[in-house]
């Protein structure tokens, strides 16, 4: 669970790729955030269930 303050959006927020980094692995091109999120620098995340979504950029 998340113990941030305030708390990072759940994955399923539309928003979750925005979560803390727990993980950094900026090198390889990606990251791990705290609510299971893989986020790539190419502009994609992971999902803990398996699917891929762009991420969004807030208008
Ligand atoms: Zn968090």
């Amino acid at each position: 669970m998340c113990a941030h303050t305030p708390s990072c959006p759940s994955v399923d927020d539309q928003c979750c790729w925005t979560a803390h980094v727990v993980s950094d692995h900026s090198e390889q091109g990606w990251c791990r955030l705290c609510n299971g999120v893989i986020l790539f620098d190419d502009g994609f995340f992971i999902a803990p269930d398996g699917h891929v979504e762009p991420v969004l950029m807030s208008a």
